[in-house]
């Protein structure tokens, strides 16, 4: 008698599918309730936490693998700061794809109060495509962003941010404001935190760590701690 084969019995499925399968599933449910322009602060909390909560929950996505991809690119330009004596902050910004302008913090080598890790990455991809609307794009920080910052990042319409670790002392997306959810402004920004948050984080304290040892030995009082 002819014996029919049944394509969905698991001794017919390559043994990548389930694999494939699950990562697929993921990418699917985290593209679903990715946090969107939410209409009242109320519904912006809910959507973020969903998203940062599934984010713990189901680590293992295409978009949250490309994230941590760039978030690593970050974290490379927050190490070239610290080379130099600057507090460890990096960031790039990508647009479709691919990296158009990165930066980290260079404020006590130019003394420019201004030259933020985020504002380099802005200025760079402004330049590099033409145009001050930085449409399609995401930014990566290692640092959540300040309220100049922030501003920038709002002005420029950057559509979404990532950072790393949170700044409680002058953070403006979640800490001391949130700029992300302010009504007011005509452009809202979708917004993940905390990828990578543990390897940023470790390279500010280890950095401050550095810092208060040098300072001990030259017997100098400490200042300036947690300044980007
Ligand atoms: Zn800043």
């Amino acid at each position: 008698m002819f014996h029919r084969p049944q394509l969905c019995h698991p001794q017919w499925l390559p043994p990548h599918f389930l694999v494939v399968f699950t990562r697929f599933s993921c990418y699917q449910f985290h593209s679903i309730i990715r946090p969107r322009k939410a209409s009242s602060d109320r519904q912006a909390k809910h959507s973020h936490g969903l998203w940062n909560t599934t984010q713990k929950l189901f680590p293992v996505s295409f978009a949250d693998t490309q994230d941590r991809a760039f978030m690593q690119q970050a974290l490379a330009e927050a190490e070239a700061a610290a080379r130099l004596g600057e507090v460890p902050i990096g960031a790039v910004l990508v647009h479709q794809g691919a990296v158009v302008g990165r930066g980290y913090n260079l404020r006590e080598t130019s003394n420019d109060p201004t030259t933020h890790a985020e504002m380099v990455a802005i200025r760079q991809a402004a330049a590099a495509l033409g145009s001050w609307r930085l449409n399609d794009c995401t930014l990566y920080v290692t640092l959540e962003p300040c309220v100049m910052c922030m501003g920038a990042i709002i002005l420029a319409r950057v559509p979404r941010l990532v950072y790393g670790c949170r700044d409680p002392r002058v953070g403006a997306v979640g800490s001391i404001y949130d700029f992300s959810r302010d009504d007011r402004f005509n452009h809202r920004v979708e917004v993940t935190e905390g990828v990578l948050a543990s390897e940023c984080s470790e390279l500010l304290s280890g950095f401050f760590r550095l810092l208060r040892a040098r300072k001990k030995e030259e017997r100098k009082p400490l200042s300036g701690e947690g300044d980007q």
